[in-house]
């Protein structure tokens, strides 16, 4: 069953995202992404001695929120605690993060496992503040332009403070392919609450690997190894499957783990060791004294829940139970928070709700076949080509055969990135005149009367002629009748006496 014989994988990740405010953590500077090195910084976020931190309320919510999309309990009070560690990124000589009394414990989140559905327990989640980043070689020169001459290093500190919810799972994933549904699970998760745009490139959602191995059937976890900084869903599966391979090798020559942090390196496929692992000793945490012990009431906390959207798996049954689409249809209907709600919004004011299920099946379809291909996600925004209502009320045309599925693709494309109607497309072009009832009523007639040795021969029980019939009646139309439609009324007309 497992790719690694008698091994098996153990893993917990540990994710870092980004709460997507406008401020900073503990000060007012932007944390806008993509500007001139330096640019967002003050006295706080450069760590000058004597400024004071002052937490950022909507950092709080935005924490509160994914604690509670996840399951996990909130707690009353919880403490600021100082990580301290030299690193040129890091002015103030430590992080701000929380340490024993975290923000949020014993959540859990639901994956894909390898063996059917399985729950994840989140053993926490906490606030704390981001670094900034060092640039190096190319990119310095480029930023820095004649400061720098390619051999220096910048410091960029407009990243330092920004607020990070930092997610830790308990060792409960068993394979590469669950450590990478996970992330998805997790990503997507942010994204539909709304806290943070889930962009791993960028670095706005950021995870790490904590990788071991054991015999299987053992109870005892090994020693583990830490991957840093895996910064697509490609490499935190390839380097952890490396990973476990290296450990695998390790101890089946008789060596030990040791237990450190590794980087990735993605154009070999493999891991390096960057440092022994910093035991928590090394950080000095302490409680930090420029913050108070931070107060969550309940009110609060039960404000928070009734602003909670519909999570995204829920509203993938959903789908399925009220709107009767397939698992697969519903997962990519749910892919983004903006498509979702789109095409809910399309099939709500697009029909009855005797016919609920057959237009939501249809819209998705429509929606999969024509919107998507031109539809942008970025981050939390999407860019959709056409609203709703206009995919809504072409759709409806559709649906009382007043145009066919073919000419709906062309009335889709003039509706393109315009404010036009779909019914005023129709008229433009009059295109209706093919699908309408009476119109082809007047042609099959004609077909019948033109071939009617054949038509008798019909009527006289070679059913088989049907097919001639629909298929002369669809050249005429140049195969843009509605198929169904057509039918019908051929069949129909044929039966009629002859002779009108
Ligand atoms: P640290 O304090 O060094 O960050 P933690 O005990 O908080 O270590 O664990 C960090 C992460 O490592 C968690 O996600 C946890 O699930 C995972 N982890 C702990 N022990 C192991 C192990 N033996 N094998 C794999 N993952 C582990
Ligand atoms: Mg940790
Ligand atoms: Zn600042």
């Amino acid at each position: 069953m497992s790719a690694y014989g008698d091994w098996e994988p153990v893993i917990g990740l540990e994710v870092h995202a980004q709460l997507f405010t406008e401020t900073k953590l503990f000060c007012g500077c932007a944390t806008s992404f993509g500007d001139p090195p330096n640019t967002h910084t003050c006295a706080v976020c450069l760590g000058l001695p004597g400024a004071l931190p002052v937490l950022n309320g909507e950092a709080l919510r935005l924490a509160v929120t994914v604690g509670l999309a996840l399951g996990c309990r909130i707690a009353r009070r919880s403490i600021f605690a100082r990580k301290n560690y030299f690193y040129p990124d890091l002015p103030k000589g430590y992080q701000i993060s929380q340490y024993e009394e975290p923000l949020c414990l014993d959540g859990a989140l639901e994956i894909e496992g390898d063996g059917g559905p399985k729950r994840v327990r989140i053993r926490r989640a906490h606030v704390e503040e981001d670094a900034g980043k060092n640039l190096h070689g190319a990119s310095a020169l480029a930023l820095a332009g004649g400061a720098a001459d390619g051999a220096e290093s910048i410091v960029d500190l407009n990243r330092a403070g920004t607020p990070l919810v930092e997610i830790v799972s308990e060792p409960d994933l068993r394979s590469p392919a669950e450590a990478r549904d996970y992330l998805k699970r997790l990503r997507e998760l942010c994204v539909f609450v709304g806290v943070n745009d889930g962009n791993l490139e960028q670095g706005s959602f950021r995870a790490d690997a904590n990788v071991s191995v054991r015999r299987r059937g053992d109870e005892a976890l090994g020693t583990r190894v830490e991957l840093k900084n895996l910064n697509s869903f490609r490499f935190v599966e390839d380097a952890i499957d490396g990973e476990v391979r290296r450990q695998i090798a390790l101890r089946e020559r008789g060596e030990a783990v040791r237990l450190e942090t590794r980087g990735y390196a993605a154009d070999k496929k493999q891991s390096y060791l960057l440092r022994d692992k910093e035991g928590d000793a090394g950080y000095r945490y302490f409680p930090e004294p420029d913050l108070p012990p931070l107060s969550v009431d309940e009110l609060f906390v039960a404000q928070v829940q009734a602003t909670l959207p519909e999570l995204p798996d829920r509203k993938r049954a959903r789908f399925v139970e009220e709107y009767g689409l397939t698992p697969q249809a519903a997962a990519v209907m749910t892919g983004h928070p903006r498509l979702a709600a789109f095409f809910e919004e399309a099939v709500l004011s697009g029909g009855s709700h005797a016919e609920l299920e057959g237009n939501a099946v249809a819209t998705a379809n429509f929606i999969q076949s024509e919107v998507l291909r031109a539809a942008v996600f970025e981050g939390l925004d999407a860019r959709l080509p056409v609203t709703a209502r206009q995919v809504a009320d072409l759709l409806r045309l559709v649906a009382d055969h007043r145009i066919s599925g073919k000419q709906a693709k062309e009335v889709y494309a003039a509706l393109c990135g315009t404010d036009r109607t779909a019914e005023s497309v129709v008229t433009e072009r009059g295109l209706e005149v093919v699908g309408d009832r009476g119109a082809l009523e007047k042609l099959a007639r004609e077909r019948g009367r033109e071939h009617a040795g054949q038509a008798d021969k019909y009527r006289k029980g070679k059913t088989a002629l049907l097919g001639f019939f629909v298929g002369q009646l669809m050249k005429q139309t140049r195969g843009s009748a509605d198929p169904a439609l057509a039918n019908e009324v051929v069949k129909a007309c044929l039966d009629e006496p002859p002779g009108d």
